[in-house]
C-alpha cells in the first residue's frame, strides 16, 4: 500500500502552493478538487447521466459542464441536490482511490480541503496541515476568487475551526508571511518533510 500524506487547510490557506513544492520532488499529487472536475469531464459517462437528468441546459455550447447552470438548478431543490451528490460522491471516491493506488512512488500527497470534515484522516498515514490566521485566509481567498468577504466568511464558517484542524495535524506548515518573505522557509520545510515522509514510507 502506498503511504498517504493527507494535506489539508482552510480555504485560501495555501494547499496548492505547498503541493507545488512537493511536486518539485516528483511526489504524485492527488487533488480532490481536480478529481471532482475529472469525473464530470466533457464526454464522461457521469456528465452524460447528469445531462440526461437535467437536460442539455447544464451543458455549455462545446459540451462541457456548465457549473453555474447546474448550481442554480440544485440550489432550488433539495432532492435534486441529493440526487447529484449521490451520483458524484461515490464516483469521486472511487476515482480518488484509483489514483491513490496507481502510483509506484514511495508516498503520495492527497490534497483534500475537507479532509477533516469528511472524516478522511483515518485513510491517511500522516496529516499535514497548512495553517494561516483567519484574517489572512479571508484576505487571500477574497483576492484570489475576486469574491466578497461575506461569501468567503460563509465558506470558512462551514469548515472546521483552526484549533480543531490543528488537533488532527501530525505536521504543520505555517503560511502567514507574504510569499516573497516566506518562500525560502516553505521550501526548506517541504524539503525536510519530504525526507521524513520518505523514511516513514519505508518503515510502513
Ligand atoms: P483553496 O482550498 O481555496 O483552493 P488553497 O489552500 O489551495 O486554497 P492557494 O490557492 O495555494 O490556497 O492560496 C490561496 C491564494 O493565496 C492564492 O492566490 C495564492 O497564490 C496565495 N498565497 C498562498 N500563499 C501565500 C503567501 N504566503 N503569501 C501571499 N499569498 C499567498
Amino acid at each position: 500500500m502506498t503511504y498517504i500524506v493527507g494535506l489539508t487547510g482552510g480555504i485560501g490557506s495555501g494547499k496548492s502552493t505547498i503541493a507545488e513544492l512537493f511536486a518539485q520532488h516528483n511526489v504524485p499529487i492527488i487533488d480532490a478538487d481536480i478529481v471532482a472536475r475529472q469525473v464530470v469531464a466533457k464526454g464522461s459517462p457521469l456528465l452524460n447521466q447528469i445531462a440526461k437528468h437535467f437536460g442539455s441546459q447544464i451543458l455549455t455550447e462545446n459540451g462541457e459542464l456548465n457549473r453555474s447552470a447546474l448550481r442554480k438548478l440544485v440550489f432550488q431543490s433539495e432532492s435534486e441536490k441529493n440526487w447529484l451528490n449521490n451520483l458524484l460522491h461515490p464516483a469521486i471516491r472511487v476515482e480518488m482511490q484509483r489514483q491513490l493506488t496507481e502510483h509506484q512512488a514511495p508516498y503520495v500527497l492527497w490534497v483534500v480541503p475537507l479532509l477533516i470534515e469528511n472524516r478522511l484522516t483515518k485513510e491517511c498515514d500522516r496529516v499535514l496541515v497548512v495553517d494561516v490566521s483567519p484574517d489572512i485566509q479571508l484576505e487571500r481567498a477574497t483576492k484570489r476568487d475576486n469574491s466578497q468577504h461575506e461569501i468567503i466568511k460563509n465558506i470558512m464558517a462551514a469548515q472546521v475551526d483552526r484549533a480543531t484542524r490543528l488537533s488532527y495535524a501530525d505536521d504543520i506548515i505555517e503560511n502567514n508571511l507574504p510569499l516573497a518573505e516566506n518562500l525560502a522557509s516553505l521550501t526548506k520545510q517541504v524539503n525536510e518533510l519530504h525526507q521524513r515522509y520518505l523514511t516513514l514510507a519505508q518503515t510502513k
